[in-house]
């Protein structure tokens, strides 16, 4: 889109709780890593506890204050202003974005595309969001009331924080909430200048909080706070879990965003040509780093070595690179998810699965950088963990099928359900499989990897529940009061 500045403000290492930006109350900070080059480039605070309870006491202050207050109108207008201030300061985002994460700057510009989005779409919905009115008894009406949950919390992971956070924080604001916000301690840079533009634009103090940290601290302690009235969770089904559990202890809501094993199924009569760059872009979008990648690819019999020889030809040509050099794929996010992916490929190899292709890592990618080449996996069998847990990095696994319901079957036998795409030309096939398949998103024809911005999006099984994205997150995001007048 434009060019990208070199060396963007980084964000100071502070906390911020209504509108003042302070350093975290132990005083410590994180290292923030660049994982293109493993080195080390700026700090972040280290809130814990006593930060997320001064953000939760902010955030309830801004509910009863200005921002409880203000029409839906009003807060669509901040929220649309929002949207602006970010694309006013696109080229400094996607800098941040790509240095903070490793991913290459053509993501990164999407990423910070679909943030701006996420508010100007919120923004237009603030004041089209209403109750009802119900047909009742005579003399009676009856009438639903949309009402915000109150203080949300919002627990970010690394892997796209601005597109998560644009879509988390979006639609709460919209719906009235206030919100505290915990990124990842692995990337929260763009969580932390949204959270200055937000005050640029005339968030009253304490709409929205920011306190980055690590997860068992500040997490744990936003999750497990009493004042928090909802939790929205994006991250593994493992951290999901303790999360719910500290919710539950004041049997809070929460909507849970978790991982995913989506399969593509490519029937013999596909259009293949249309099929091949979704079904790459699915799996290396992002270095694999994605909860809806296309990492299963099951491949109906008759064109199994046609169209598995073509994927191995595009897999072949993919290089891997620095964010800046903005190749196919950029590094994976830290050395503990690296050496977690190495250890898959070691397990493929060991099972004996056979290895087609693999792309490279570019002879001048910086040497401490967490780079691994995707690699194309045939005969995998189902039940082997390459099949069943999520790998987190460009590795897809190939599975044979003879017909459909051979197919659906190993579509759905893993314990996730997020995303699924189906390629086929048959329209009686198509409405039958989006019927068929365990997934909270089916893609016929195309793969979203997430969907837009106006998608309802979200799982089932262990890839979550609640949904998110679109106008269904103000649902998510609120609660109906009903209100029964009696009048004769
Ligand atoms: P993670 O679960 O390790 O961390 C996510 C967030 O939870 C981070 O902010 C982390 O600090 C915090 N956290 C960690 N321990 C916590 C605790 N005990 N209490 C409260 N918070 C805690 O996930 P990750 O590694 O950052 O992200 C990768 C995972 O996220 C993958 O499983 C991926 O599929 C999933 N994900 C899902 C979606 C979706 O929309 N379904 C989107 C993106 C990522």
């Amino acid at each position: 889109m434009s060019t990208v500045v070199a060396n963007p403000s980084l964000p100071p290492a502070h906390v911020l709780i209504g509108d003042k930006w302070r350093p975290a109350q132990s005083g410590q900070t994180i290292p923030v890593v660049n994982p293109s080059d493993g080195e080390t480039f700026t700090r972040i605070a280290r809130g814990m506890a006593e930060d997320i309870d001064a953000a939760v006491k902010a955030a309830r202050g801004a509910m009863d204050g200005a921002w409880g207050r203000m029409t839906a109108l009003e807060r669509g207008r901040l929220l649309t202003k929002l949207g602006l201030a970010i694309l006013d300061h696109y080229d400094e985002l996607v800098r941040l974005e790509a240095m903070d994460t490793g991913k290459p700057l053509k993501q990164a510009r999407a990423d910070i595309t679909a943030f701006a989005r996420y508010f100007e779409f919120y923004g237009g919905c603030a004041d089209k969001f209403h109750g009802e009115t119900i047909p009742y008894l005579d003399g009676y009406t009856v009438m639903t009331l949309r009402e915000p949950h109150g203080v949300t919390g919002h627990i970010i992971p690394w892997n796209y924080p601005a597109q998560i956070l644009g879509r988390s924080l979006g639609a709460a604001l919209a719906a009235g909430n206030a919100a505290v916000v915990k990124p990842a301690e692995d990337a929260c840079l763009t969580c932390l200048k949204l959270g200055e533009l937000a005050l640029k634009v005339g968030f009253p103090p304490g709409a929205i909080n920011v306190v980055p940290g690590y997860g068992e601290e500040a997490g744990a302690a936003l999750a497990g706070h009493p004042g928090i009235d909802h939790i929205s969770f994006t991250g593994s089904p493992q951290v999901g879990t303790l999360v719910q559990q500290a919710a539950a202890k004041h049997n809070r809501p929460v909507t849970m965003e978790l991982g995913g094993k989506s399969p593509q199924l490519v029937f013999a009569d596909a259009d293949q040509d249309a099929a091949l760059p979704f079904i790459t872009n699915a799996i290396i979008q992002n270095a694999g780093q994605t909860c809806s990648a296309g990492s299963r690819l099951l491949v109906q019999d008759k064109i199994h070595d046609e169209f598995v020889t073509k994927v191995a030809e595009r897999f072949k040509g993919l290089k891997v690179g620095a964010s800046d050099m903005d190749l196919d794929c950029g590094p994976l996010i830290n050395k503990d998810q690296h050496v977690r992916v190495k250890g898959f490929l070691d397990r493929a190899d060991s099972a004996g699965f056979a290895k087609i292709a693999a792309g490279t890592i570019a002879a001048n990618a910086p040497k401490g950088g967490y780079y691994v080449a995707p690699t194309l996996y045939d005969n995998v069998t189902p039940e082997h963990p390459m099949a069943q847990e999520e790998v987190f990095g460009p590795v897809l696994s190939v599975f044979r099928f003879t017909d459909e319901a051979h197919a659906i079957k190993l579509a759905n036998g893993t314990d996730y359900g997020l995303v699924a795409g189906v390629w086929t030309r048959d329209g009686g096939r198509q409405m039958r499989l989006a019927r068929r398949l365990q997934a909270g998103q089916v893609f016929i024809n195309n793969y979203g990897a997430g969907g837009g911005i106006e998608l309802p999006f979200g799982g089932v099984k262990r890839s979550g529940f609640g949904r998110e994205k679109g106008f269904e997150a103000l649902n998510g995001f609120s609660v109906i009061k009903t209100v029964a007048i009696r009048h004769g």
